[in-house]
């Protein structure tokens, strides 16, 4: 473990962003490239958006096809990806994923690229419960592992693509003795879970949550929320076109629309139902995982007001 004080940090920041793509939360709300490290936000619990969109943007282009031939459009990846300041939560949200789409071209390709930077929480948001699922805020799994102690920083390389770039760019820092300073994360809502108890959720009226607007800001914020949509789009001369994939929300009514013009989940309720099973019954059947990691990103941005852990709780 290194042990660097800040201006060094930034100075070690600083030579990742010249010579990579460099991510970090550039304010509350999101992560963004980075050129200059005076642009890095420090000041957050977990951004209002996570890094979803690095690894699977919100629109993109698949192939283009033409009368004559099909091409797979694969990503332009010239440098290496590096994201920093990922929480624990957004690090078991991005293990979910890579399990998702273990067969995917297009993400693959992207996470092969990329290294990982977390960092430790110092506080907890009101709506944060990730030690419900088990995930420790002080200890994730990244590449590289950085504690914030203010002046100083801890790192700790997690795997030897850490090790690496630790041993190539802070080879005269001696390895430290000392050790981050222990904090005790307050929480300010556990949820038990209990998995026989949690298929009681298939016997929950949600018409409790007729509230709901199904706007869809929940699926859109949600770390592991993958489900998309494929539309080709065709040229004028209907000669070429593209095929692209954006994302889609089990929230649109259009989501569960199936032919001869049927809608499985007309109601708004039975969509914040499907979201809700999804996340804690169907995702743990097929990933081994349930599709949540307690960031609490959902609860912040419902704009009336409705917590999964509240549902939960019923
Ligand atoms: S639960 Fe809240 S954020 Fe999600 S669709 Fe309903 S109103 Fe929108
Ligand atoms: S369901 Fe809500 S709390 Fe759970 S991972 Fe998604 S956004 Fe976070």
């Amino acid at each position: 473990m290194k042990l660097l004080k800040k201006k060094d940090f930034l100075v070690f920041l600083e030579t990742l962003a010249k010579k990579n793509d460099f991510y970090a939360p550039t304010s509350k709300k999101e992560f963004g490239r980075i050129r200059k490290v005076d642009d890095i936000c420090f000041d957050y619990t977990k951004t209002e958006m996570p890094a979803k969109s690095i690894f699977f943007p919100r629109e993109e282009i698949m192939m283009r096809f033409s009368e004559k031939k099909i091409r797979i459009v694969k990503p332009r990846l010239k440098r290496k990806t590096i994201i920093f300041g990922l929480r624990s939560c957004d690090l078991v949200a991005i293990e979910i994923m890579d399990r998702i789409f273990e067969n995917d071209l297009w993400y693959k390709a992207r996470r092969k690229n990329a290294i990982l930077i977390g960092m430790a929480c110092n506080k907890t948001d009101d709506s944060c419960f990730c030690a419900s699922f088990g995930i420790n805020p002080r200890n994730g799994d990244a590449d590289l592992w950085v504690i914030n102690e203010g002046e100083s920083f801890f790192l700790q390389p997690k795997t030897s693509v850490g090790r690496k770039l630790v041993n190539k760019l802070l080879k005269n820092i001696p390895n430290t003795r000392k050790k981050p300073k222990k904090r005790r994360l307050k929480f300010k809502k556990k949820v038990l879970f209990n998995k026989k108890e949690l298929q009681k959720l298939k016997e929950l009226n949600f018409d409790n949550w007729k509230e709901c607007l199904a706007c869809g800001s929940c699926t859109t914020i949600c770390p592991t929320c993958h489900c998309f949509d494929v539309v080709d789009v065709v040229e004028q001369d209907l000669k070429r076109g593209v095929r692209k994939r954006v994302w889609a929300s089990c929230m649109e009514r259009d989501f569960s629309r199936i032919a001869g013009d049927l809608i499985l989940r007309n109601k708004r309720t039975d969509r914040l139902r499907q979201f809700v099973l999804d996340k804690f019954i169907y995702f743990e059947h097929h990933y081994g995982h349930m599709g949540c990691v307690g960031c609490g990103r959902c609860i912040e941005t419902c704009p009336v007001g409705i917590d999964i852990r509240k549902i939960l709780s019923k």
